[in-house]
Parts: C-alpha cells; sequence; structure tokens
C-alpha cells in the first residue's frame, strides 16, 4: 500500500492537502481534508484498464464554489430536515434552512465546506486517513459541541471503507454520509447502470422531496430493485409524480444492509464490466441519480457535467428523522458514541454471469 500527500491548495490561510493511497492491486483513491471529500476512484475495468469512476473537479477552488455535494462528507444530518426545525425534549430547535424553506446536509456550511484534521493511518483493515473536525455548540443552529472522526480506508482487496465516529457533550440528532457520484464507465450517464437494493420498503417524498411519513412497500412499484434492473429503465418506469425530481432521488428502507456476504446495493456496469456493492450499517439508502446536474457547470478536465451523469447511493438514517416517529430515532446523547460503516467494494463481472 501506498500514501503520499500533496498540497491541494490554502484556504483561509491554512494549506489543504490531497491524499492519494494506491493499494497495489488496482485501486487508487484520492481524497482532501477539506470538505472530506473524495476527489478520485480508480478502478480497473474487466480488461485491468483503470479509469476514474467518480465525478470531481480539478481544483481546490472548484470544490469551494462546488453546490453539488460533489464527493464531499455530510453533516450534521444528510438530506433534508423540514422547515429546518425540530425538537428535542420539548426544546425548539431552528436549523439554517439552505433549500427553499428546509434544511439540506447540513446547512449554509455544513461539513462538506470545513477544513478537516487530517492523520494517515496504517491498520490491519487497510491504509488510508483519518479526518477530524469539532463542531462547536450552534453551528448551523445544532445544539451540542460534537467531536467527528472519519477514517478513510482502502483495502487490499479493492474496497473503500467509511467509518464514521462522533460523540456529543448535550444531547443532539446527528446523521452523517458521503456523497460521491459514481459513474462505472468514467463518463456518459449512468442510463445503462444496472442496480439491485435489498430494499423491500421506500420512504415517499413531497414535492419539496421531504418524506410523507408512510414506510411504503416496493411491491409493484418502479422501486422494486429486489432484482437487478436498468436505471434508464427503471426511470422511463416512474409514475409523473415520482419523476417530479428528474429521476430516483429517494430513501430506500434497506432490508439487510448489514449482514456479512449480502450487500445493500449492488451496481454493475456492462460496458466496463466494472461492479460496485455498499455494505453499510445504516438502516437506509439515498439512490439519486444526479438529476440538478447540468451541462451548465464542468467537472473534470473543464467536460460539462451532464444529467444522470452519476449517482449516489448515501448510507444514511431517514431524511427528516427527527419529525417522523415511525422512523429509526437520530438522537445522540451524550456519553454514547455514534458509529456507523459504509463499505464501497469494487470489482469486475463478466456480461454472462
Ligand atoms: C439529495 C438530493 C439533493 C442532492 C444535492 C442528494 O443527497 O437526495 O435531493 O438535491 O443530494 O446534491
Amino acid at each position: 500500500m501506498q500514501l503520499t500527500r500533496e498540497t491541494f491548495g490554502q484556504l483561509d490561510d491554512q494549506d489543504v492537502d490531497l491524499y492519494t493511497i494506491a493499494n497495489g492491486n488496482g485501486l487508487v483513491v484520492g481524497l482532501t481534508n477539506y470538505g472530506g471529500i473524495i476527489t478520485s476512484i480508480k478502478t480497473p475495468d474487466h480488461q485491468g484498464m483503470l479509469e476514474n469512476i467518480v465525478l470531481g473537479y480539478d481544483s481546490l477552488e472548484k470544490y469551494k464554489d462546488d453546490s453539488r455535494y460533489m464527493g464531499c462528507l455530510i453533516g450534521r444530518y444528510a438530506n433534508r430536515i423540514s422547515r429546518g426545525t425540530f425538537q428535542i425534549d420539548g426544546m425548539k430547535y431552528q436549523l439554517a434552512c439552505n433549500d427553499g424553506a428546509n434544511h439540506l446536509h447540513g446547512g449554509a456550511e455544513g461539513f462538506n465546506k470545513k477544513i478537516w484534521q487530517a492523520q494517515p493511518v496504517r491498520e490491519p483493515r487497510g491504509c488510508g486517513v483519518v479526518l477530524s473536525y469539532t463542531s462547536p455548540d450552534g453551528e448551523e443552529g445544532y445544539p451540542g459541541t460534537i467531536d467527528v472522526q472519519v477514517f478513510y480506508l482502502v483495502t487490499a482487496d479493492n474496497g473503500l471503507l467509511i467509518e464514521y465516529k462522533a460523540a456529543t457533550d448535550i444531547k443532539t440528532i446527528i446523521n452523517l454520509t458521503q456523497h460521491s457520484y459514481f459513474n462505472l464507465s468514467g463518463g456518459g450517464t449512468i442510463h445503462e447502470h444496472l442496480l439491485r437494493i435489498n430494499a423491500s420498503g421506500y420512504t415517499p417524498v413531497d414535492s419539496d422531496y421531504l418524506p410523507t411519513g408512510i414506510l411504503k412497500s416496493v411491491d409493484n412499484s418502479s422501486f422494486d430493485f429486489r432484482a437487478e434492473r436498468q436505471i434508464g429503465q427503471a426511470m422511463s418506469d416512474l409514475s409523473s409524480v415520482d419523476l417530479r425530481g428528474g429521476g430516483f432521488d429517494h430513501n430506500f428502507v434497506l432490508d439487510y444492509g448489514n449482514e456479512k456476504g449480502l450487500s445493500a446495493a449492488h451496481l454493475y456496469d456492462p460496458l466496463s464490466g466494472r461492479t460496485m456493492d455498499v455494505f453499510t450499517s445504516q438502516p437506509g439508502l439515498q439512490f439519486y441519480t444526479g438529476n440538478f446536474l447540468t451541462e451548465a457547470e464542468h467537472g473534470r478536465g473543464g467536460i460539462p457535467l451532464c444529467k444522470h451523469g452519476g449517482l449516489c447511493l448515501e448510507g444514511q438514517h431517514f431524511p427528516d428523522s427527527p419529525n417522523q416517529r415511525a422512523f429509526p430515532s437520530v438522537i445522540l446523547e451524550a456519553g454514547h458514541l455514534y458509529h456507523h460503516i459504509t463499505h464501497y467494494q469494487f470489482g469486475v463481472r463478466d456480461n454472462d454471469e
């Protein structure tokens, strides 16, 4: 395993670094301590050709200006909180509202815009970087000072393991995730990718993409990904109401996300033969098909982004959980450890498998 560090740029008089971790077995991951952003993931195709399979930009400045949450860590709360408000023990809190009238992905300046402390790590599990950030009480309106640690570890067998840990001094809410946009072909759209998600339920949303609070079965619907389906086909099967976001942008209720040997999701690109399995300890998986990406914005190499040019599979707690009693709790108490792991496993598959 090889880990190198170089300067990525400067922000607020601080150096921001770019780390590259190569496992010697075909996986090369680039990441920066600005926003915990994964800048690149190179994996071999069925002929051994390396290609970058995540969307991104060339410079720190572009990441600083990005509003698509390209490749970054999301916190304190992934996805939306209705009206940016919630209660804990009868006390009402008001968060920053940065998505119309609602709170999205941690607010106006979430964890994706912070400079994290970084420390290279070598472990039996893999080699990588541990990022640390202390979010002060009241940041973006959230209660409690929280200490967050995120481990990014590249494994010997072409996996990327992301481990989240957090502790608070007073009762608060938390929901961390990672927002990489994957495109296993390394270009074009994700329409021809095939996807399986081990979820027999999902959380329908309203016109603001907020959950209605219902846990709905995927039976006989376009949300049934329990058997592998082509994403473009699945999108064309969506009803006009479900398509209003321009594709999938939904939280799936995982059946067995954490059981060893069975992934929460399996993504396969027949063009390159590349596969990605997602294992997660989280109860939900946000499947987002990059609906808001447009050609007006340019990515790596100045190449225009495009709608459906990448997809996110974000292990997470359900959106707006603080306001939904039927959803698993996102409360973190003082003295308790928030702990989740999401593991992306890369591979190749032959067409006839
Ligand atoms: C959300 C989308 C949001 C996007 C921002 C996704 O995680 O599900 O609704 O627009 O992040 O890039």
